[in-house]
């Protein structure tokens, strides 16, 4: 057997342990096992400030390793979350997660240039994979992603945190229901003002793009689950007013999108000023929509007849108790590595608009 191969043929006896463990072959193995175990790779900001605390109000999800390529961050996590020391990794010792048989699901929080190889390394060690947005650089990238979790008979999922978020879900239903009638226009945007010159969210082979790649996605996402429906074709343009910061990637960009249906989408992002943080859909009989909108809390919402008002939760516990959830009951995600696929053909169908000056199609997933 050659090392590849055993390596595959070891990933398939973890992924089908795992999945025994997790209940997939036995109904009473599920009821005893109620918690899927989470291993966070790259431990940055929103590791740090975001994912790990809302690990511990989780239901379903754990916190219990870590794969960090600094050293010195491997004790004060130990320390506060109680990381077992066979339960952390480096990006080089990355691989032997394989023979671990208490991390169930991998969780990438890189930049975006590294959730391909991440990812895909993980599914071939026979992991679950729950992949930060955007979930990579090209669809290209996404494909080969999905491939490889296919492969390996492991769950993708991608963290679009917005669709287990209740003013989110609401207005869904709104849309769904008609309660507005039939949507005509959606508009959406979210930006901010990037700093630091230097960061990786400026270059384009970490970052796959600006602030499309990073923040604008969450307006197509949006348009896409009020409509229920795929872009079919995109006007798009982008200003620059610092080339020199945004030598490798778009700064602003105004884009349109046309559904099936006829409804028009009228979305922007910026990584050159706050403010932006919006959808508002209109339909022929009302419309709704939040403002702020995409934030990790202090959502608000209104429509032609009423606020809309729900509890703030945490998103990233909602959806990793959902992923969770997911592996427990051997249920399908709703936000598999085809939707982060289907975002990334609009992308790229944006990104041809503005280079040919042009509206493009959205290629077809
Ligand atoms: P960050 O810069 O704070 O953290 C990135 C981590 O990757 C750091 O621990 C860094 O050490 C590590 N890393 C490894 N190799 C690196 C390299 N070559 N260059 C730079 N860093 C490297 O970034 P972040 O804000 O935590 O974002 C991580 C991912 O999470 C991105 O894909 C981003 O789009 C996504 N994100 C999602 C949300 C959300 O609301 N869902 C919010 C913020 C970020």
């Amino acid at each position: 057997m050659t090392s590849l191969n055993r390596r595959r043929f070891i990933g398939t006896t973890t992924a089908l342990s795992v999945a025994a463990s997790v209940g997939f072959h036995s109904s009473s193995a599920a009821e005893e096992k109620s918690t899927v175990n989470f291993a966070l790779v790259g431990l940055g900001s929103l590791s740090t400030n975001q994912i790990a605390p809302a690990l511990q109000k989780t239901k379903h999800a754990k916190l219990v390793g870590i794969v960090t390529g600094t050293p010195k961050k491997e004790k004060i996590w130990a320390d506060k979350y109680g990381i077992q020391p066979q339960n952390i990794y480096s990006y080089d010792t990355y691989d032997k997660i394989v023979d671990n048989e208490s991390i169930d699901v991998i969780y990438i929080v890189l930049p975006n240039g590294m959730h391909k190889e991440y990812t895909i390394r993980g599914a071939n060690a026979g992991k679950h994979i729950f992949c930060e947005k955007p979930m990579a650089n090209s669809s290209q990238d996404c494909r080969d992603m999905i491939a490889a979790c296919n492969e390996n008979k492991i769950k993708l999922g991608v963290g679009y945190r917005c669709q287990f978020e209740p003013h989110h879900l609401h207005c869904i239903e709104l849309a769904r229901s008609k309660k507005f009638g039939s949507l005509k226009a959606i508009e959406a945007g979210f930006g901010f003002k990037i700093g630091n010159p230097n960061q990786w969210r400026l270059k384009a082979d970490l970052a796959g793009g600006g602030a499309m790649m990073d923040v604008g996605i969450y307006a197509i996402n949006a348009c896409r689950y009020l409509t229920g429906e795929e872009p079919i074709a995109v006007t798009a343009q982008e200003t620059k007013t610092d080339p020199k910061k945004f030598a490798e990637v778009d700064e602003t960009i105004t884009w349109t999108m046309t559904m099936p249906s006829g409804v028009n989408c009228y979305c922007s992002t910026s990584y050159a000023f706050n403010g932006i943080n919006r959808f508002n859909a209109y339909g022929d009989k009302g419309w709704f929509g939040l403002d702020p909108a995409f934030g990790y809390g202090g959502i608000k919402g209104r429509s032609s007849a009423e606020s809309i008002e729900f509890d703030a939760t945490d998103h990233f516990a909602n959806e990793m108790d959902a992923f969770a959830k997911c592996i427990l009951n051997n249920t399908e995600t709703k936000v598999p590595g085809e939707e982060g696929l289907k975002d990334l053909l609009a992308i790229e169908a944006i990104y041809r608009s503005i280079q040919t000056n042009k509206k493009c199609e959205v290629a077809t997933a």
